[in-house]
């Protein structure tokens, strides 16, 4: 028997009753993590990893029926053992792992292998059964090393500064935004952050991850001379509102996987793309895999038929779950990876 199935509602383990990141409001839900696509609002009961316990009464209210784990804690649940195992994705981020009469399945979420300092790092966990993403399953998507990222960020910063420009850097507000700051040089200059941002730095710091010190973006005046050296960190929805016009002169930048693809940056309108993802790339998937020991693995979201096709070359049993995940990177729909020209 599979301990995991696709449903209408989203990934349910029969045995236990209950799902995993469900799309549709079930009485019993596992989450992974607090991404819009992965926790959503109007389950009556809520289970996940304690360090993300903060960013999920954020986003879905502080009234959720809300029990947490600490990563590794076993609990028992209709003769189902369930743990959490950190994903290295975002702060409270789990793999969910599932025990029931010898076998083991592990829900990984969404994962990202390379440790940054702002979340516990990821842990392969061996299982039967591995559930994995796909968010940038294709062999042309390999991330640089985040130093040399963070190099370049800081160098742009550096040198917009230097001609009295301000530095605007659009990012994802939970999680990349808190990982730039953590890894950015804040000695740089002043650091701004738009409103959607700064009460998830708050659930950052209350949760001990470090953060140099962010000013609203909203409370500064476009003539303060501060304005002109500063970063300022925005979510890409408010590139091309009337936000903007906060700025004087500035230089614009993106921070995401997709940036590895010439197109989208230059569909973005952007000076600058940053190639910086959460996500495992096509190496860290297949390594991830690997470290499972599985012999059979259920792929959920992203470019789902090349990594099925991929592992099924290898001799492994894998399949696609169909679910309702979507991408936290903000992806451009018309892009065609394949087709588009790869940045060197
Ligand atoms: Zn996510
Ligand atoms: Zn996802």
């Amino acid at each position: 028997m599979d301990l995991v199935i696709a449903r209408p509602e989203g990934l349910y383990c029969p045995a236990g009753d209950f799902y995993i990141d469900p799309w549709r409001p079930v009485e019993r839900s596992v989450i992974t993590h607090a991404h819009g696509d992965h926790a959503r609002g109007g389950n009556q009961h809520y289970l996940a990893a304690a360090p993300g316990g903060g960013i999920l009464r954020a986003r879905l209210g502080q009234d959720i029926n809300l029990q947490t784990l600490a990563y590794g804690e076993r609990l028992l649940h209709h003769g189902v053992t369930l743990s959490f195992h950190p994903a290295g994705h975002v702060l409270g981020s789990a793999q969910v792992r599932l025990e029931y009469g010898g076998e083991v399945w592990v829900a990984s979420g969404d994962y990202k292998i390379e440790p940054d300092g702002t979340c516990a790092p990821f842990e392969p966990v061996r299982c039967h059964t591995f559930i994995t993403e796909s968010t940038f399953g294709l062999p042309i998507y390999r991330w640089p090393p985040q130093a040399q990222v963070f190099a370049e960020i800081n160098q742009w910063w550096q040198a917009n500064a230097a001609e009295d420009k301000t530095s605007v850097l659009f990012c994802y507000s939970f999680g990349k935004a808190q990982r730039i700051l953590h890894c950015i040089d804040a000695r740089l200059g002043p650091i701004l952050v738009h409103g959607a941002i700064e009460p998830l730095n708050r659930v950052y710091r209350e949760s001990g991850v470090y953060l140099p010190p962010t000013i609203h973006a909203g409370e500064v005046k476009k003539s303060d001379p501060m304005m002109r050296k500063a970063l300022v960190l925005a979510p890409p929805s408010a590139g091309g509102s009337t936000w903007m016009r906060h700025f004087g002169d500035y230089s614009d930048g993106f921070a995401s996987g997709w940036m590895r693809l010439r197109g989208t940056r230059r569909r973005r309108g952007v000076d600058r793309g940053f190639v910086l993802s959460d996500h495992a790339d096509w190496p860290g998937l297949l390594w991830a895999i690997e470290q499972t020991g599985a012999e059979r693995v259920m792929v959920t979201h992203g470019s789902v038929a090349v990594l099925v096709r991929h592992l099924r070359e290898q001799g492994l049993d894998a399949q696609e779950f169909t679910t309702e995940y979507g991408d936290d990177e903000e992806d451009i729909t018309d892009t065609e990876p394949q087709s588009a020209e790869v940045l060197p």
